[in-house]
C-alpha cells in the first residue's frame, strides 16, 4: 500500500454537502461523477495528495442508502492507492482478509477498486485503488 489515497464519506445530500466541504477544507470541489454500478454520485476534493469522496445515495436499495439508514452521515471507508492491485488483493486474501470482488471493478475518478469486507478488518471499510492505465 503507497498511502491513503482518499476518504469516503456518505452524505444524504451533494447538493447541500459540496457547499458545507467547500467551506471547510478552503478547496472547491474538483469533480462530480456518477458510478452506476455502486449506484452513488461522488464530488471529490484534493487536500495535498489526499482527497475526500463524498457519496450520495443514487438509489434507495444502493450500499449508500444502507449505510446511512443504518449509521447516518459519516466516515464511509479508507482507500489505500496500491501499486498493483491483483497482487495487493492476492497478498491480503493470502493473510486471510476476505475480499468483496474476485476481480477489481472500476470505481470512481478512474481507479480500479476492490474492498475488503468490515468483518475481516475489525469494522472498517477500507478499498484498494489504483489508477487505472
Ligand atoms: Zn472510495
Amino acid at each position: 500500500m503507497l498511502k491513503v489515497e482518499h476518504i469516503g464519506i456518505a452524505v444524504q445530500s451533494l447538493d447541500e454537502m459540496i457547499p458545507f466541504y467547500e467551506k471547510l477544507l478552503n478547496t472547491p470541489c474538483y469533480k462530480t461523477e456518477v458510478v452506476e454500478s455502486e449506484k452513488v454520485n461522488t464530488a471529490f476534493f484534493q487536500k495535498g495528495t489526499t482527497k475526500i469522496e463524498l457519496l450520495e445515495s443514487i438509489s434507495e436499495d444502493g450500499v449508500i442508502a444502507k449505510f446511512l439508514e443504518k449509521k447516518g452521515e459519516g466516515i464511509h471507508h479508507i482507500a489505500f492507492e496500491v501499486e498493483d492491485i491483483e497482487s495487493e488483493m492476492k497478498r491480503l486474501s493470502d493473510e486471510g482478509f476476505q475480499l468483496l470482488q474476485t476481480v477489481p471493478k472500476e470505481g470512481a475518478d478512474n481507479k480500479l477498486v476492490c474492498f475488503l469486507h468490515p468483518k475481516s478488518t475489525k469494522g472498517v471499510l477500507i478499498e484498494l485503488c489504483m489508477e487505472r492505465k
